[in-house]
């Protein structure tokens, strides 16, 4: 009989993991070893050449996960952006990126591309239009991150990639966010899907790193310049990344419904500006979002009320923390204005839409209802201290 297609759950709990032949153990054992013995030319294994048991076992797991043909797992998110990038741009090359990304990204390329003579254009808006404005002859990149940081705006993925195969120019995204419970974007057409796996597929808030999914080819043109670069990650965060992806998709689904749920909640709550969810029908890219997306992820962000101070009502909350990364299993919150987005000047926060009333709250798999309970006991507080000022 043939076997059917492993389910998404099958696998993360199973795909690529090394069988225990020694101890019968049910788990994969993890090889921490730096020096290998020489067996052939072609199979110098070394943790720098990205091959050691280890990883190879997650990057089958990682690729299948992202409908990859392959992939390789670096030290950080950035490590692997940073590769990928200079991989394929040289001196001379031009590439377009989406303005609403990752304050790191958007760091890399404005302090150092110039000094490799890399042109790049940003494009404000994220409509396929923007994109195609800022194309040149000597476009070789188009990048982008959707949902975006802090707003969820979504960038259509087939838009940008028939644009990009009728220029013949290779497609990049940060798939971060969604993470690949939510979003293939390999099936959609794009050619280089980018994690920073400090995220979701970590989601216990205790592990950093990054990883790359593409085409065979693509992924040997990255790994010649990784190898030279050193991103690699250590074995022992390898095995325990592989660890964390076996409850990825229990996880993201679990955040998605609670997302879901307390965006809802919020929408209607009175001592609530605004709500920036792309599972909302009132989000202004929802529909782009329904298209791609296969649910809508756990990141949120909303406004409090003019008036309403935002450092308090981060203090009084009982549940959810105060903290500067997401994708946990726990609940977090931030202010872009005073963290993520502190660097960028007034105007261009105003730019991006990123008011200083915003909260982007990273959703957890805490139940729904303390969570609601949590926002709602601070958001009380804040309004009683905000009366006795008065
Ligand atoms: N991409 C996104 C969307 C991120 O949020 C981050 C980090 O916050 C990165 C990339 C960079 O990843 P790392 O911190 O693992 O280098």
């Amino acid at each position: 009989m043939k076997s059917p297609q492993k389910g998404f759950n099958t696998i993360c709990t199973h795909e690529g993991e090394i069988i225990d032949e020694q101890f019968k153990g049910a788990i994969s054992p993890i090889y921490l070893s730096t020096s290998y013995a020489f067996e052939d030319v072609e199979t110098k294994r070394y943790p720098r050449y990205f091959n050691t048991p280890n990883q190879e076992a997650l990057c089958k797991k990682i690729a299948k996960l992202e409908k990859g043909e392959a992939s390789l797992i670096f030290g950080s998110g950035m490590a692997a952006i940073s590769t990928s990038l200079l991989a394929f741009l040289q001196k001379g090359d031009h590439i377009v990126l989406q303005r609403t990304l990752y304050g790191g990204t958007a760091n890399l390329v404005k302090q150092e591309f110039e000094k490799y003579g890399i042109e790049f254009s940003f494009v404000d808006s994220q409509n396929t239009k923007g994109f195609e404005e800022k194309i040149k002859k000597n476009t070789k990149v188009i990048y982008i991150e959707t949902p975006s940081n802090p707003l969820l705006s979504i960038t259509d993925i087939m838009g940008v990639v028939e644009l990009a195969k009728k220029n013949d120019i290779i497609t990049m995204i940060d798939n971060t966010f969604a993470s690949p419970v939510n979003q293939n974007p390999i099936e959609l057409g794009i050619d280089i899907v980018i994690h920073s796996a400090t995220k979701y597929l970590g989601g216990h808030s205790d592990i950093l790193a990054g990883a790359v999914i593409s085409s065979k080819k693509n992924m040997d043109i990255i790994f010649q310049l990784a190898i030279n670069l050193g991103g690699s990650l250590s074995d022992f965060t390898v095995w325990m990344l592989e660890r964390s992806i076996k409850t990825l998709g229990l996880r993201v689904q679990q955040q998605n419904k609670n997302a879901q749920k307390i965006a809802e909640w919020l929408e209607t709550h009175p001592e609530i500006a605004a709500v920036y969810y792309p599972g909302l029908t009132s989000h202004p890219d929802h529909k782009i979002a329904k298209k791609q997306m296969k649910g809508y992820g756990g990141m949120l962000s909303f406004e409090l009320k003019e008036g309403l101070d935002i450092s308090i009502f981060q203090k009084e909350l009982k549940l959810i923390k105060s903290s500067m990364s997401l994708a946990g299993v726990e609940s977090t919150i931030l202010s872009p204005t005073l963290t993520s987005h502190s660097l960028l000047t007034e105007e261009e926060r105003k730019q991006q839409g990123i008011k200083n009333g915003l909260l982007r709250l990273s959703i957890g798999i805490e139940e729904k209802e303390d969570l609601i309970h949590d926002i709602e006991q601070a958001l009380q507080k804040i309004k009683i201290l905000d009366s006795t000022l008065i």
